[in-house]
């Protein structure tokens, strides 16, 4: 078991790389690109971190991108979880909605102190075994996964 570092953002290339994933799926899908989704999905992949529409709204709103209705961002942030960009986090904190990128990052799991916000990220490859065991127990072939673990952090103890 190890703590999963936060490393850099991607880089310029790596955000290249990722929209090429993302046009991938758009064109399997047969949508049409669009300089909107472009725009959502490189404001995302700047973004470091676990992060709200809100914030990402905001984001989009002080770069020089066109105007990008929030309506917009939450109707594209689905298809850039679907083309691997984002992944769905931090669920049970209860403030909606979070995002963190997952292209070209490290599969992790989340420690969530209820006290204080903070949160752990960590790689447990035996957590990961034991789940595939369970979902093939019952049959399912699994699509992902959110793993969470709540409690209070040794600051918060004290
Ligand atoms: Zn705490
Ligand atoms: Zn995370």
């Amino acid at each position: 078991m190890r703590a999963v570092e936060t490393k850099q953002g991607l880089d310029s290339a790596g955000i290249e790389r990722a929209l090429e994933q993302l046009h991938a799926l758009v064109k399997a899908r047969g949508l049409k690109s669009s300089a909107t989704r472009e725009a959502v999905a490189r404001a995302a992949l700047r973004r470091r971190g676990h992060f709200s529409v809100d914030q990402l709204v905001a984001d989009l709103e002080q770069s020089e991108a066109p105007v990008v209705h929030p309506a917009t961002v939450y109707r594209v942030l689905p298809l850039l979880v679907d083309a691997g960009l984002l992944q769905v986090t931090l669920i049970s904190q209860g403030q909606g909605t979070l995002y963190e990128r997952a292209f070209e990052r490290e599969h992790h799991d989340h420690l969530i102190c209820t006290a204080c916000g903070k949160v752990i990220e960590f790689e447990f490859e035996a957590i990961e075994v034991l789940q595939r065991d369970v979902a093939e127990r019952f049959g399912f072939r699994l699509t992902g996964h959110v793993h969470e673990l709540l409690g209070t952090c040794t600051a918060c103890r004290d």
